[in-house]
């Protein structure tokens, strides 16, 4: 059982979405505005937000930025819900912390494997094994050795680093400029096109697991969550 937060404006979405949460389980607070949601995430700290970009006192983008600065509310995920035509709100929405997007409409089932997704990741102990076996990828931190199909890789130090940083938050978009700063570092003097000439080298010698680096058109990359590519 996790806490989940519904920030959303349109009431029958709000009603499906918590009635289908309760009933798994979660304990579900819901909030019909921007400023109900952030109070409501101050008290209850919840584990996962759904925060509506299109809400009718203020931006869910706002919304996002109050909750990721602010330290009792930073720890919780959030998950956008976001329209079709909304794309440059994901883009912005990753820069400012979101952790995840589902795009509306969306299906009671979709929405549900988002958030299981979400609360795994925030549950699963750091592994201390430095041993990785996903599918045919096996990667060996310590040793910063990498195998596909039992071959072994010749990486660049900076593309293992670029392969592990995208494992390590798999099943999980991450930005053009997250990579940037958490790969090469906020000073460095390189452009998000960088990390596209990278991925592409790195995909072209990852071979038989290069589909596990999938392009999230317009925002960035997502490693994904199970080697068969099912999120779940
Ligand atoms: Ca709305």
């Amino acid at each position: 059982m996790a806490k989940i937060l519904l920030v959303e404006d349109e009431s029958d979405i709000r009603e499906v979405v918590c009635f289908n949460l309760r009933a798994a389980g979660h304990d579900v607070f819901e909030a019909p505005s921007g400023d109900a949601g952030v109070q409501l995430a101050k008290t209850h700290q919840p584990d996962v937000i759904l925060l509506d970009i299109m809400l009718p006192d203020r931006s869910g983008l706002d919304v996002c930025r109050v909750l990721k600065s602010d330290a009792t509310t930073k720890n919780s995920a959030v998950i956008m819900l976001t329209a079709k035509s909304e794309e440059i709100d994901r883009v912005v929405g990753f820069e400012i912390g979101a952790d995840d997007y589902v795009t509306k409409p969306f299906s009671v089932r979709e929405l549900t494997l988002r958030v299981n997704a979400m609360l795994r990741r925030s549950q699963a102990p750091v592994p201390v094994a430095a041993l990785i076996e996903f599918g045919v990828l096996r990667i060996d931190e310590e040793a910063h050795r990498v195998w596909v199909e039992g071959n072994e890789l010749e990486l660049t130090a900076l593309e293992f680093k670029l392969l592990t940083t995208l494992y390590q938050r798999r099943d999980r978009v991450q930005s053009r400029s997250v990579l940037l700063d958490e790969v090469w570092g906020i000073q460095a003097d390189v452009t998000t096109r960088t990390v596209d000439t990278h991925v592409k080298r790195l995909r072209e010698k990852l071979q038989a697991a290069r589909a596990y680096i999938e392009t999230v058109r317009g925002v960035g990359y997502r490693f994904l969550g199970h080697p068969n590519g099912a999120s779940e």
